[in-house]
């Protein structure tokens, strides 16, 4: 869908991030006051390095609604902007030059310690078996080398006090790394380097961070099942375009009680001069954890494979929901292409005839634009859409009527190639394949 409003439970979902910002806010005011007593207090204390990250100091919007991230993101609102942490906590020579010099002082304890890169036994244990398949693959190690030498490996990840919580920057390794192990090529490495360094993935609780790495992983892969190059089209995309920003969320379906299932979302976020494309998939269809995309898991490779290429197919193309062929063009070629991804071939006349029903059948709801623009008879519009979809049925797309293409029993081209997409106005690019 292309739905440049944001739907009600996003707004339920902002709304709960927005309140717990402003708690955060105040935790943050809190410990902040906190800390400045327990400077006064010790003041006679030796003179400390270091400073949190300022990646810790935002309120993340995702990790609100997430429970489980509730207690990590109050540690690191609880530490002010450059409070210090004591000098025992420092592990590395490196943190100490990465931070400036401190004149306070805070017991470490109530606060949490930097962990280094690659020093966590899970880090461990994924270095050793990702070094142990790449012997003797000097590309493969050498994308590697590249990736342990991004920013991403080479600062330290900030551990809450008390908790087994290695952290925002280690659990983003750790993600990275687990599909380092399960893709072993160059490709695969070099995109999940880049995914790394994109704002949007590090703001990702640890288990979306998963889910993305697992998307970006398969769809890089050249030896999952139906590799194709709108897949890495679709993937070289989401990790080049800037402005971009791709999101995990709880999908409801307004309006529809067919067992129907919104897989994903594109719209635009923000207001006049602050716009960016913001891509959301469900997070429900995609398991978090160590694992590949399983292509048996139907739900998962369509969100993956098929969603994610469609949902990029939008952004690529400029254009809204209005009642209108450029609509029906714009959702038909999005198909396309996502189905092009998801099985590495062209749908067929008859799939392609399936989703223009789909499409045209109802004059409300997601898709209802469609619907109304097909039924409006006298207009262009409509005769561009009954002309595509007597194509698909293999009926004179000049003389088929509106009760011709609706009517399924009249569908006769069983051996036919869906129609191509086409370019429905002049600033439609009819991009086929999501390249740049
Ligand atoms: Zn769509």
């Amino acid at each position: 869908m292309l739905n440049s409003a944001i739907d009600a439970a996003q707004r339920a979902q902002a709304a709960a991030a927005q309140a717990a910002a402003r708690a955060a806010e105040a935790a943050a005011k809190a410990a902040a006051q906190a800390a400045a007593k327990a400077a006064e207090a010790a003041q006679k204390q030796p003179a400390a390095p270091a400073a949190q990250p300022a990646n810790d100091t935002a309120a993340r919007a995702d990790a609100a609604p997430s429970a489980d991230m509730g207690p990590r993101a109050d540690m690191a609102m609880g530490i002010p902007k450059g409070a210090p942490v004591a000098a025992g906590a420092m592990k590395a020579g490196t943190v100490h030059a990465a931070f400036g010099p401190q004149t306070n002082f805070i017991n470490p304890l109530t606060l949490g310690r930097f962990v280094d890169p690659m020093s966590t036994d899970r880090e461990k244990q994924l270095d050793g078996e990702i070094r142990a398949s790449l012997a003797n693959k000097p590309a493969e190690t050498a994308a590697y080398d590249r990736l342990l030498e991004s920013d991403t490996f080479k600062k330290p990840g900030f551990q809450p006090y008390l908790s087994d919580d290695p952290g925002k920057a280690t659990q983003a390794r750790v993600a990275l790394l687990e599909q380092v192990r399960n893709y072993p090529e160059a490709g695969v490495i070099d995109n999940l380097n880049r995914l790394g360094g994109r704002d949007w993935f590090k703001d990702q609780g640890f288990e979306d961070q998963q889910r993305s790495a697992k998307v970006i992983g398969f769809n890089s892969s050249a030896t999952t099942p139906n590799a194709n190059q709108t897949r890495r089209n679709t993937v070289d995309m989401v990790l080049s375009d800037k402005d971009l920003q791709l999101k995990w969320g709880d999908l409801k379906t307004p309006d529809k009680n067919d067992g129907s299932v919104t897989y994903g979302q594109a719209g635009d976020r923000g207001v006049l001069w602050w716009k960016h494309p913001e891509i959301t998939l469900n997070r429900n269809l995609i398991d978090a954890g160590e694992g590949k995309i399983d292509p048996a898991d139907t739900d998962a490779l369509h969100v993956a494979a098929n969603t994610l290429a469609h949902e990029v197919n939008h952004v690529r193309t400029p254009g809204g929901n209005e009642k209108s062929y450029g609509y029906f063009m714009d959702e038909y070629r999005a198909w396309y292409v996502g189905h092009q991804a998801e099985n590495g071939k062209p749908p067929t006349a008859s799939e392609a005839y399936e989703r223009m029903q789909y499409l045209t059948s109802s004059t409300s709801g997601s898709y209802g634009n469609i619907g109304k623009a097909l039924e409006d008879e006298g207009e262009p519009d409509a005769a561009n859409i009954r002309a595509m979809m007597a194509e698909a049925m293999g009926l004179d797309p000049r003389t088929a009527t509106l009760a011709d293409v609706r009517d399924a029993g009249k569908f006769n081209n069983w051996n036919g190639a869906a129609p191509v997409p086409r370019s429905a106005k002049d600033d439609d690019p009819n991009n086929l394949d999501n390249h740049g």
